[in-house]
Parts: C-alpha cells; sequence; structure tokens
C-alpha cells in the first residue's frame, strides 16, 4: 500500500479539462504533475508542468514516461485497457487499476456488471447487425434507444428507433458496430452519486446532484437533488458497493435515473471525476478533484461536508458569445482553455452558491 510523499510527482493520462482540474489539484496539494496525450496544445498539458505528446498505442513511450512519475491515473475512460495493463505489469502504480476501465468501456459489460452488483439497469438487448433489432424492439414494446457499446460520449453514437423505422439505415449510420438497443426509460428526472474510495477501502459520497441534460449533454447540475432520504441512502449505497466490488482508488460517477416511483435505475458509470461534480470545488470542504488526487496518493479522504446549496451550467460553444449576459453577477467561472469554440463543445462552467443550508 504505497502513499506518494510530499512533493512526489502525479502522471494523468489524458490532456482534457478533467485532467487541467486534476493538474491543478495536485499542484495545490504540492503535487508536480505530467500529462500524457495525443493532442498538441491540449487543456491540461497548459497548467502541467510537464507534458509528453504521444500515442496512447505506444507502449514503450507510455512505460518510459510512466517511470517518471510515482503513480498514474487517468482522466478519461476510453484510455486502452492495453496501455494501462501494459503499466502494471510494468509494476506501475495506476489508481483507479483496470477494472473499471475494463467494465465501463463497454456498454453490455458495463450493464452486465452492474446489475451483478445489484444495481438495476433498463433493460438491454446485445445487437450485432441490423436484423437483430426488430425483435429485441417488439420485446421492448415497440421503443428503444441505439447505442454503440464503445465510444459514446455525450449523446454521441446514439438513436432512438421505434418499431417501423429503418433499422438497417438507423444500425449503419451509427458505424455498423456493435450496438446495444436499451428500452427508454420513462424517468422523472437524472442524478448521479459522485463516490471517492482511499487506498484503505474508506468510501465517501457528496450529496447528489440532479442533472438536466440538453441533446445528450449535461446542462446544469442542482444540489440537493429533491429526493427522500430513503432514496439518497439507496443511491449511496449502490455507488458503495460499486467501487468496493471493483477496487476502486479515486473518485468515479455512477448515473441514475430516477423513476417516478422514487425507483433508481443505472445508466452508466464514469471511472475518473465528472462534469456533474464540478460545483463541490466550491460548495464543499474537499472537491472531487482534490479528492481524487488524494486517493492516488494513497492519502487518507478529505471532507465532503457541503457549506451551501449550489447550482451548475456548463458553458457550451455556442454559449460564449453570450456569457456576460446569462451568467449570474455572483457566479464562479472555470474556463478550460480551449482553443476552438465549436457548438456543443465544453468549453467552461459555471458555479453559483444559493444561501446556507
Ligand atoms: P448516455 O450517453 O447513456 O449518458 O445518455 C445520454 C442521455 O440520454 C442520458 O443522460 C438521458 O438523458 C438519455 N438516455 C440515455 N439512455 C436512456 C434510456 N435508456 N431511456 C431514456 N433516456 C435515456
Amino acid at each position: 500500500m504505497s502513499k506518494l510523499k510530499f512533493g512526489a510527482r502525479i502522471g494523468i493520462l489524458g490532456g482534457g479539462q478533467l485532467g487541467r482540474m486534476l493538474a491543478g489539484a495536485a499542484a495545490k496539494l504540492g503535487f508536480d504533475v505530467s500529462i500524457y496525450c495525443p493532442e498538441a496544445d491540449a487543456p491540461a498539458s497548459r497548467v502541467a508542468g510537464e507534458s509528453v505528446r504521444a500515442g496512447y498505442d505506444q507502449l514503450d513511450r507510455v512505460l518510459a514516461w510512466a517511470q517518471t512519475c510515482d503513480a498514474i491515473t487517468y482522466e478519461f475512460e476510453n484510455v486502452p485497457v492495453s496501455t494501462v495493463g501494459h503499466l502494471i505489469r510494468n509494476g506501475q502504480i495506476v489508481r483507479p487499476g483496470l477494472k473499471a476501465l475494463e467494465m465501463s468501456q463497454d456498454r453490455i459489460r458495463e450493464k452486465t456488471f452492474l446489475r451483478s452488483c445489484a444495481i438495476p439497469t433498463a433493460e438491454f438487448f446485445a445487437i450485432q447487425c441490423g436484423d437483430d433489432i426488430g425483435p429485441a424492439l417488439t420485446q421492448l414494446g415497440g421503443a428503444g434507444l441505439l447505442k454503440t457499446c464503445s465510444d459514446g460520449y455525450d449523446g454521441k453514437g446514439q438513436s432512438r428507433i421505434a418499431a417501423g423505422d429503418d433499422d438497417e439505415a438507423i444500425f449503419r449510420a451509427l458505424g455498423s458496430r456493435p450496438c446495444v438497443l436499451e428500452g427508454l426509460v420513462p424517468f422523472r428526472c437524472e442524478v448521479s452519486v459522485i463516490a471517492a474510495r482511499g487506498l484503505q477501502g474508506d468510501i465517501v459520497c457528496y450529496d447528489i446532484p440532479e442533472n438536466i441534460h440538453k441533446d445528450g449533454i449535461l446542462k446544469r447540475s442542482t444540489v440537493p437533488a429533491a429526493l427522500t432520504h430513503n432514496i439518497m441512502q439507496d443511491a449511496f449505497r449502490a455507488a458503495s458497493r460499486l467501487v468496493e466490488t471493483l477496487d476502486y482508488v479515486g473518485v468515479l460517477a455512477l448515473e441514475f435515473f430516477v423513476l417516478p416511483d422514487g425507483r433508481l435505475i443505472a445508466n452508466e458509470f464514469a471511472p475518473r471525476v465528472h462534469n456533474s461534480g464540478h460545483w463541490t470545488v466550491e460548495a464543499c470542504l474537499t472537491g472531487q478533484f482534490e479528492q481524487h488526487i488524494r486517493a492516488v496518493a494513497g492519502w487518507s479522504l478529505g471532507s465532503v461536508e457541503r457549506t451551501l446549496d449550489v447550482e451548475m451550467e456548463n458553458v457550451l460553444g455556442e454559449d460564449l458569445d453570450s456569457l456576460d449576459d446569462d451568467m449570474p453577477a455572483t457566479a464562479s467561472l472555470t474556463l478550460y482553455g480551449k482553443r476552438d469554440a465549436k457548438r456543443g463543445r465544453k468549453m467552461g462552467h459555471w458555479v453559483r452558491l444559493n444561501g446556507s443550508i
């Protein structure tokens, strides 16, 4: 059980905004940070002390880089399992480990795993070709959501589908790749649990945000979600079972649909810090980025106590021009330093604290 010394060096696989905010939190705790990612001019590279630009499949390169670090973490779930496996086999410390990556990179494996942890999911069917869709749709009552098994994010790689649609054309539009057909969940709202597990197995969960999505992209998180005490406890217990079963070290987000009767249906989990947890930086004693770094370092976890009610809103490329008008004057703004403000691209977020709790 190795605990990093003060001033040690943490390597982060991935150069996006989550890596950038992790790097800031690591610097706050006195660590040196090195980023490894294939992109030039990445948001995280520009704030870290060092950055290596190379592909995740360049195993010699990535191992040589990792050997200059005391522990490695990742900021996105599509880092190849083979890369992380190579680092671990060669004696590198990678937190969280491999299992969470393996389970979250394929939607069918992920849902099967969630169910094995007694966490309910939507009904689902594996789809290998267009012909598989019709019979599965019949079993789902005639409508569903077809999602690629891998590489989908922010509502990309998915399509609503109903009886009578051109199954073959929809399957082709998703790239003719293995898919999962999910039943449509008639949810009342969506929430997420941001949980952290330390190296000694200690677990903490932040208060639960309610999340509003627009076009499949998170728009706003509001804390606390309007849930009963019992539902919150169910959600905390599910997230705790999940991180324990994964033998997870770090911060993880588990997303739920809440049914009108209060039952929770898991959608997916992210083995990393999460967009719906950004408000923890302003509203909690220990924000999710610092929490993750503490766990990666093998340090004790920080308090997740929340001092105020809070809302967080994402700033997308199309929101930048009207930001001055739309953002409340009392909000705290974080921008990710991305060069191109494309439509639908997450450029930053703002957080507003709403009175005392
Ligand atoms: P995902 O890419 O799985 O995170 O889905 C993006 C968003 O699509 C979710 O946050 C929901 O708003 C919606 N969604 C995904 N799966 C379902 C489902 N099975 N039933 C209803 N809505 C869904």
